[in-house]
């Protein structure tokens, strides 16, 4: 029987996994179906982690350290996918890829989540390298230089005001007439003089060299293709979280989500279903940053001690 089983090893529950066992708990396991690090490692520079100044580094060489650490004080690691979390009576039960099963007195899921891609030639080559679904993350790579916004939600018209305040120019490519975004978002936007808003339009190609992005083509109705150089491209088509370790058998979930399928947590991380723990970009209104999700785990695996102790 596990103290915790953590699922998931990214920022968040590489966290919670130092915070469980250094706070004492023996039986601690972070199931995670790849190499720990989570989807910071795709990433060429992280230059927003409080601490870490080193421009050479890679996403990759920066959670490097943050699995050593981990395992020293006592993680167990094991490379498995999660097939479904259960709570039947007091435990929970993890059920994990060709069957087998583990049982834990308290669970924190800290699966993340993946933005969508838009589909467009060069995203997947230049994704990174020019191309980025984090504004937050990457805008302050293009100060004072014009950047490109592709979508026409809340998300992309308050990623395109946050980049209008770093950025020259803020070009929002959006392939209706009109915007989806809350009215006073909108009244925010016709407010910026540097944000241009190109509608009835799709990105129809990123290009670039081994350098990274060097600009987009962008193809209206009418099929006329307007070019754009030197621009970094922002894309926020949505966020696809990955829930589905909460789902039953019957495609219900085991606590309370919220409309876009992220798990409704408080302020201790604690979901609806007692024992069970939610950090990191799964999470509502989750900022989405690392050191966020860090926090969330720290907080999870706090709550887990005391609930444990609680339970004893
Ligand atoms: P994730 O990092 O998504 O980790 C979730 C983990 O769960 C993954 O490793 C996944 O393999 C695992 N998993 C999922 N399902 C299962 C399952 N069923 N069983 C087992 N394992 C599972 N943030 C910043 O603060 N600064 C930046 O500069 C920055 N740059 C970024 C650049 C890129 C290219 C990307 C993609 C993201 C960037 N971010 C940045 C965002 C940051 O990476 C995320 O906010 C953070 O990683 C979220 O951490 P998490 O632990 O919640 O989830």
């Amino acid at each position: 029987m596990l103290d915790c089983a953590i699922i998931g090893g990214g920022p968040a529950g590489l966290t919670a996994g130092l915070y469980a066992t250094r706070g004492g708990l023996q039986n601690v396991t972070m199931f995670e179906m790849g190499l720990p690090g989570g989807q910071i490692t795709q990433s060429s520079e992280i230059e927003n982690y409080p601490g870490f100044f080193e421009h050479d580094k890679t996403g990759m060489d920066f959670m490097d350290t943050w699995q050593k650490q981990c395992f020293h004080f006592g993680l167990k690691h094991e490379m498995k996918k999660v097939e479904s979390v259960a709570k039947t009576g007091e435990y929970f039960t993890i059920t994990l890829e060709g069957g087998e099963k583990v049982e834990a007195k308290t669970t924190i899921v800290c699966t993340g989540s993946v933005p969508k891609r838009a589909g467009f030639k060069g995203e997947d080559e230049f994704f990174g390298k020019g191309v980025s679904t984090c504004a937050t993350c990457d805008g302050f790579f293009y100060k004072d230089k014009p950047v490109t916004v592709l979508g026409g939600g809340d998300t992309a018209l308050e990623e395109a005001l946050y980049l209008s305040n770093i950025c020259s120019d803020v070009y929002v490519v959006h392939r209706r007439d009109e915007f989806r975004a809350a009215p006073p978002t909108l009244e925010r936007i016709e407010k910026k003089e540097n944000i241009h808003l190109i509608t009835n339009s799709v990105i129809d190609e990123a290009y670039g060299d081994a350098m990274g992005l060097q600009g987009v083509r962008i193809k209206d109705k009418e099929g006329n293709i307007t070019e754009l150089k030197n621009t970094g491209l922002f894309v926020f088509v949505g966020h696809d979280v990955r829930n589905d370790v909460l789902q039953d058998e019957n495609g219900e979930f085991i606590c309370k989500m919220n409309d876009w399928g992220q798990v409704i947590v408080d302020l201790s991380m604690k979901t609806s279903l007692e024992g069970l723990f939610a950090a990191g970009d799964m999470r509502i209104e989750a900022p989405k940053q690392v050191v966020s999700a860090a926090g969330d785990g720290a907080v999870a695996a706090l709550q887990v001690i005391s609930y444990i102790q609680e339970q004893a």
